[in-house]
């Protein structure tokens, strides 16, 4: 937010882009939980399991009819609540429970306690269901007790839904000329909640964490989707002045097309970053030009395994053939910190952002990686790919102009064109070094404005240093852009930065030949430089490194590019 200081602003994890100004609501809050409770007496079971099976087919009722009336995500993720309510295994639990001797209500939630730890336990995507799971308790603890379904406020105006975390149902039936934006405490960007809010696309930020709840209901709120930053205080006329103007903006978005290029047909290859086939097909929808980045670390967050190279090489056959005539650049795995993949991580390290993570982890296990290049080389090989569909594959955590030797000599001997990510600011100042050794680098913003600022980027405190506008950050970036005019080295952005449609215009003026954002991003970044000239982002980019800090570059730059 140019226009507020940042100890009104906090931040979470954008999901959808746009913007909203209006009150905060609270959800309706979950019942309480009830503990163990007196004994059931003996003959009093049957009944009790009877009225657990009635409280239980009634929510399923009700989430069925819900279904029935509402479209595609959403009508499959009512579905999918209604399956969970009705599922064996967990009718079976709370039937063991009552069974032996505890109520109704308490056998659910220590049923549901199961389940929960079983889901988390397995990590990745089956974590993320762990807020359906609590859904159901929550529902059919109130059926139980014959309360009101927890869940989304009777309102009569646009409101801005505030959560812990939001059920998929409740996501499902959102009306969205009534609740303008959504903004969660917990959830990551794959849960039920960012998926819904994408279909329905309502802005949308995503684990904001514990500061949330200092913003009571009632108060007025500007959320940015695209910053993921949930602003109190804002100056009202200024907030309505940008909720007009996005307005607009979104308007442009939807009718822009690629490839993307300034005003003055300066060409920026516009990408997209994805995770796994999934998202590789939903990229292709898009009008990326190909793939920027390739986080196969993703895909085996809940292997125990390292899988063979056959298998490594299905998983990333099934992103590469969704862009079958186009560049996709694959990253090695960056295992490690907020990424743990079990057969991969070191455990128990005091400090693992610093720790043993990325292209580190190789070091003492070289095969782990060469075996993972022979997949990436056979993927690429049985899908016939050539020149005209390149597949580049890049290092992440560089920091020394010996690792990107080593790196790119492992990828030479296979045929594959190498490549490093400068996320580590010594990459970025050894640059001259590193790049004589690489057909390309792309700038992690994300890690790269953490290890500049030395600033955790999972603390929601500290998001107004991890903030990609910050100068230092926009520095590194200059001199990096500065080298790959020197020596020839394509120089992409990949971080979060590159999803920010002004932000965007201000790498294009430092250089960067390439952007590669979410796919939810592509079409706001390339509306927006269809709008400017190159001589504009190159004004834009002086401005941002001439600025005190990240709100004054970002107000400089809205400056020169708003006019
Ligand atoms: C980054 O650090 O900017 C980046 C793109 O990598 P990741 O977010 O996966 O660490
Ligand atoms: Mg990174």
């Amino acid at each position: 937010m140019n226009d507020v200081t940042s100890d009104t602003v906090i931040k979470g994890t954008a999901v959808v882009p746009g913007i909203a100004f209006a009150d905060a609501v609270w959800i309706r809050p979950r019942p309480e939980l009830p503990s163990a409770g007196p004994v059931v007496a003996e003959d009093q079971r049957e009944e009790e399991h009877n009225r657990f099976l009635a409280a239980a087919d009634a929510v399923a009722a009700r989430l069925d009819e819900r279904s029935s009336k509402a479209e595609g995500a959403a009508k499959e993720v009512l579905s999918a609540t209604a399956g969970m309510v009705r599922d064996r295994g967990w009718r079976k639990a709370v039937k063991k429970n009552i069974t032996s001797g505890h109520p109704a209500d308490y056998a659910v939630v220590a049923a549901t306690t199961k389940f929960i730890s079983m889901f988390e336990a397995a990590g990745g995507v089956m974590a993320e269901r762990v807020t359906d799971l609590r859904d159901i308790r929550d529902r059919t603890i109130a059926e139980l007790r014959g309360e009101e379904e927890p869940g989304l406020p009777q309102v009569d105006g646009p409101v801005v839904l505030f959560a812990d975390d939001l059920s998929p149902a409740d996501t499902a039936a959102l009306d969205t000329s009534l609740f303008v934006a959504l903004v969660t405490e917990l959830g990551g960007p794959t849960s039920h909640t960012a998926i819904i809010a994408r279909q329905l696309n309502v802005p949308c930020i995503v684990a904001v964490g514990e500061k949330l709840k200092n913003i009571s209901a009632g108060e007025k709120v500007l959320v940015d989707g695209s910053l993921g930053t949930i602003t109190t205080g804002a100056d009202p006329a200024q907030a309505e002045a940008m909720v007009a103007e996005y307005k607009e903006f979104a308007e442009r978005v939807a009718q822009w097309r690629g490839p993307a290029q300034t005003k003055d047909g300066h060409r920026v290859q516009l990408l997209a970053n994805v995770q796994d086939g999934n998202a590789a097909r939903v990229a292709a929808a898009t009008q990326a030009e190909g793939i920027g980045l390739f986080r196969t670390e993703m895909c085996f967050l809940s292997a125990t395994t390292e899988p063979s190279v056959d298998e490594q090489a299905n998983v990333y056959k099934k992103v590469l053939e969704r862009f079958p005539e186009s560049k996709v650049v694959v990253r090695s795995l960056d295992a490690g910190s907020d990424k743990p993949v079990a057969f991969a991580t070191m455990a128990d390290e005091m400090n693992p952002a610093l720790g043993v993570r990325g292209l580190r982890v190789a070091r003492a296990n070289e095969p782990l990686l060469t075996r993972q290049l022979d997949a990436i080389a056979q993927a690429a090989q049985e899908l016939g790919r050539d020149d005209n569909a390149p597949t580049w594959v890049m290092a992440p955590m560089v920091a020394t102009t010996r690792e990107a030797r080593w790196f790119s000599e492992l990828c030479k001997e296979r045929g594959l064109t190498p490549g490093a990510m400068i996320e580590v600011p010594a990459a970025a100042l050894m640059a001259d070094k590193i790049m004589p050794y690489l057909e390309f680098v792309s700038i992690g913003t994300n890690d790269l404005t953490q290890y500049t600022m030395a600033a955790d980027r999972m603390s929601p405190q500290l998001a107004y240093l991890t903030d990609p506008w910050q100068p230092a950050v926009l520095r590194l970036i200059k001199h990096t852009c500065d080298e790959g005019k020197r020596f020839d080295t394509a120089v992409g952005v990949c971080g979060e930065a590159a999803a920010d449609p002004l932000l965007a215009c201000v790498l294009t003026g430092l250089g960067v030949n390439s952007l590669s954002a979410a796919s939810t991003a592509i079409a706001g970044v390339g509306a927006q430089l269809a709008d400017v000239t190159l001589e504009t982002c190159q004004k834009a980019a002086e401005a941002a490194l001439d600025a005190e800090g990240a709100i004054a570059a970002r107000e400089a730059v809205r400056a020169v590019i708003k006019g």
